[in-house]
């Protein structure tokens, strides 16, 4: 594959900005090559400067469900972009996107429209500290809330990919309000909430682990989590950022059939565009400013433009099923073919799954907490992850990361790729 437009691209760049990146896993300095720079993508493809055609398993990180540059999308944002980018003012369509996603998330009473996932979590954070008048906040090692200070303590993502989980500039005295726990440890929650429940503010918890690979809670941890939190008054906040409308139409709480306090959104509710949102319960909500003291606020919070990409993503997902159906399929199909063919070489996977997000990881497995995914082969992985880059498939370039399949992709295209690897294992 020839990739010197985008070596130029990339040199020029890294002269430009930290790595020559806007965010950190992007720049593939782990795995040692130069980032295909992306000019279009389609449906399940993505193309670069150099006339590579990919197919497509990172989605912009989650938000493409139905897959890069879906008719209905494209045209929403088209028309509303011609009345105008933004208004910094209410306009009609914040309280279209706010109804639908609360018709499908019972347990948000109240909601409010951010720019990122990042806002979303430090702001639901912050609404928990203020409402409890708590400091303390708990959250499980290897998950990735986004890069506000409070949530960058044995994170996962990119900061478990350049092997720093903790990131400098945290001041040490506001990271000792972050306690860290293992996911899925029922036990060492109980424990915690046990000597100083009534200390904590929050529990925030990515109901299915996106950020460490692929990482499904057990029912009986999100059950402890609702559990000890509500006994000691602390608050639950699900960070549904990734798993929001990907794993299902009510989202991960609907799967789990849990009821957080407060839930984050990000990614899909945009549709591509960047916006984030927080809500849950409506005594907590009313803390917000202007309601309340708890202050935060955006200039471009609620853009119209963003609203509308929302709403045409949420709208062809609320009323075509068969998306989810199809994609969780074509996930299934995926990883089960991965794994034979990693077997066939004799190469030991461990794979999860939920929804249409999935994971392989080069280790026995399973694969249940931080510690697990530890034992991943990161060398292997790389080699894995160049192999497939060559022959044409673009995966997330870190062993960290989630696969994600969207409503777009075919069989043939999922029985190429399984094809692929099986050239690749028998190299590794
Ligand atoms: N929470 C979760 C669960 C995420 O996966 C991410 C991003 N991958 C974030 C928060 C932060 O979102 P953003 O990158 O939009 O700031």
């Amino acid at each position: 594959m020839n990739h010197s437009l985008s070596e130029k691209l990339f040199a020029e760049a890294k002269t430009l900005m930290p790595g020559g990146v806007n965010s950190p896993v992007r720049a593939f300095s782990n795995v040692g090559a130069t980032p295909p720079f992306i000019k279009r993508a389609k449906g399940s493809h993505i193309y670069d400067v150099d006339g590579n055609d990919y197919i497509d398993y990172v989605g912009s990180w989650g938000p493409m469900l139905l897959g890069h540059a879906h008719d209905a999308v494209i045209k929403a944002v088209a028309d509303t972009a011609q009345n105008g980018l933004s208004f910094g003012a209410p306009c009609g369509l914040e309280s279209e996107l706010a109804k639908f996603v609360m018709s499908l998330v019972p347990s948000v009473e109240m909601i409010r429209m951010v720019n990122s996932g990042t806002e979303a979590t430090m702001s639901a954070i912050r609404a928990a500290r203020g409402f409890t008048g708590r400091d303390k906040i708990v959250k499980f090692e290897g998950c990735y809330h986004g890069h506000s200070d409070s949530l960058l303590i044995k994170a996962g993502s990119g900061m478990l990919t350049t092997g720093k989980p903790s990131s400098k500039g945290v001041p040490a005295d506001l990271a000792k309000y972050t306690l860290t726990l293992q996911y899925n440890d029922v036990a060492g929650v109980k424990e915690l909430f046990d000597k100083i429940g009534d200390e904590i503010a929050c529990v925030i918890v990515e109901p299915v682990a996106g950020n460490m690979g692929v990482v499904p809670a057990k029912p009986e941890f999100l059950q402890t989590l609702s559990e000890e939190t509500k006994k000691h008054g602390a608050l639950l906040i699900v960070d549904e950022v990734m798993t929001g409308f990907r794993v299902g139409i009510h989202c991960a709480q609907g799967l789990y059939a849990i009821k957080p306090d407060l839930t984050t959104f990000g990614k899909i509710i945009g549709g591509g565009m960047p916006v984030g949102a927080y809500g849950g319960r409506l005594d907590v909500m009313q803390q917000i400013a202007p309601l309340g003291g708890i202050y935060q606020a955006g200039t471009l919070s609620g853009n119209p433009v963003a609203m509308a990409a929302g709403l045409a993503t949420m709208r062809e997902l609320s009323t075509h099923p068969e998306h989810y159906v199809h994609a969780e399929a074509m996930t299934k199909r995926l990883i089960a073919g991965l794994k034979s063919a990693a077997t066939e070489a004799g190469i030991p996977l461990a794979t999860n799954q939920v929804g249409s997000m999935g994971c392989i990881f080069f280790t026995e497995g399973p694969v249940t907490c931080f510690a697990d995914v530890q034992k991943s082969d990161l060398e292997l992985f790389r080699k894995y992850f160049l192999g497939m880059l060559d022959e044409g498939f673009y995966f997330a370039p870190s062993q960290f990361e989630a696969i994600f399949v969207s409503a777009a992709h075919t069989e043939d295209e999922i029985d190429r790729t399984i094809e692929a690897a099986k050239r690749v294992f028998k190299k590794l």
